[in-house]
């Protein structure tokens, strides 16, 4: 049976498990699940969680044993198409905080085998959030100068320092940390990757307010918390090497073009046409508009396809690279400039803050341009991407990156 027949198989046994065990209560509301739900809306969500867990569809690309269902990547993107149509979702990835996506992956190459068995499940169910506690005050881009201590003491690493942006601490049961082991070493060589649970006397947390209004991440504060050996990632002293495979696994997560509110049912095309107006001829009204939006789809389309040939080309295994560098970049145009434009024919419908003359999608349209700003930033800067991009891509001499 050639691949095609196999994944179009795949494809119809998919859509039929979907439509049989995603609860139509939930259709379409995605994760806004969190609060005010009502108590069997959120017991039906707990059922989906726990049948996609059960199939190993949290992360379906890991091996069985671990929790996941050990799919191909095609296989797996098949089935967030199949949900999508739907209006099912796969709430377990944004549940596990940074688990599904990076820390899941670095444990499978880094890991040791008893590691392996103690976290991925858990992640792979959605039970356990994981956060990453890398930027300091004093260490973002040039993240190597991180200077939170991790003493030896026996069994167990006793961790002082504070770390900052880490996204969802306050609600995340484990904490992937960059930390200082060998203070005398290059700053590169003295480090160290360890995993440590939030829930100890030693880790407090302080939400951050964003300009959106959110509160995504926090500073965390390490006053002698404390880290067990056996959750010492890849060899004590070599925490370098270990996070630039996860950093890479976070830009490979983020190269598809998402921009905030990007799950909206309505098109781009016919949200422009709304507020801007159309034509004689149905199209839209403002023909400079009208040109840079096609131009916008054009990219998003040049880029989504881009995305598809790299990973058919890594023969269905997206393999991390440094090209994920380039995608990061790309991705984060694309996203910012939608919600450029989307801003722009929306007009002042599209930056109110509160009062009645707004509609709830209006409302939630300036607190998504600005939750924007965030996106070349996290992951890693545009301009530090650009700095890999000419060092590690285009073997140009460095300028003002060290290392
Ligand atoms: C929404 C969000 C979520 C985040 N979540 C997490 C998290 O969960 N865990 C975590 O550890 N961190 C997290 N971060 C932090 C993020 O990784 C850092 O903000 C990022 O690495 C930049 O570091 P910085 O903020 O210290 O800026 P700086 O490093 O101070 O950079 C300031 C400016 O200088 C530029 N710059 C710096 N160095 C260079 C250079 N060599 N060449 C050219 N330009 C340069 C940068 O591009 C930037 O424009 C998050 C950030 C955001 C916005």
């Amino acid at each position: 049976m050639s691949n095609e027949q196999t994944l179009a198989q795949f494809e119809a046994s998919t859509r039929e498990w979907v439509k049989e065990n995603f609860p139509t209560t939930l259709a379409g509301s995605a994760m806004g699940l969190e609060g005010e739900a009502e108590a069997s809306t959120k017991a039906d969500f707990e059922v989906w969680r726990q049948r996609l867990a059960e199939k190993g569809w949290g992360a379906p690309t890991w091996p069985v044993q671990y929790g996941g269902a050990g799919l191909s990547h095609p296989e797996a993107k098949i089935i967030s198409q199949e949900m999508a149509k739907l209006g099912a979702f796969n709430p377990i990835p944004l549940l596990a905080g940074m688990g599904v996506t990076m820390v899941g992956p670095t444990i499978l190459e880094y890991g040791t085998d008893d590691q392996k068995e103690r976290h991925l499940k858990h992640i792979a169910s959605g039970e356990v959030r994981w956060c990453l506690g890398l930027s300091e005050p004093g260490a973002g881009s040039d993240l190597a100068s991180l200077s939170t201590k991790a003493i030896d003491n026996g069994d167990n690493f006793v961790v002082n320092g504070q770390k900052t942006w880490t996204s969802g601490a306050d609600i995340s049961q484990w904490c992937g940390a960059l930390v200082r082991t060998d203070p005398n070493a290059k700053k590169r060589d003295g480090i160290s990757f360890v995993m440590l649970p939030m829930g100890q006397a030693g880790v407090t947390t302080k939400p951050i307010k964003l300009i959106s209004g959110a509160s995504p991440f926090c500073d965390t504060f390490f006053d002698d918390a404390r880290a067990e050996k056996a959750d010492l990632l890849g060899d004590l002293n070599k925490g370098w090497s270990v996070v630039k495979r996860l950093l890479q696994h976070e830009r490979q997560s983020q190269t598809q073009a998402r921009s905030p509110g990007s799950g909206s049912k309505v098109s781009l095309q016919e949200k422009a046409k709304t507020y801007a107006g159309t034509d004689e001829k149905g199209a839209l009204a403002d023909a400079d508009l009208r040109i840079r939006l096609a131009n916008h789809l054009m990219d998003s389309h040049a880029h989504g396809l881009t995305v598809s040939r790299i990973t058919a080309e890594a023969k269905g295994k997206v393999e991390v690279s440094a090209a994920a560098s380039i995608l990061k970049n790309s991705a984060t145009k694309i996203a910012q400039a939608k919600n450029e434009l989307t801003m722009e024919f929306m007009g002042t419908q599209g930056v109110g803050w509160e009062g009645s003359s707004f509609a709830e999608s209006e409302l939630s349209n300036v607190r998504d341009w600005l939750w924007g700003k965030a996106i070349s930033i996290y992951g890693g800067s545009h301009e530090v991407q650009n700095n890999i991009i000419s060092k590690n891509i285009l073997g140009l001499p460095e300028t003002t990156q060290k290392g």
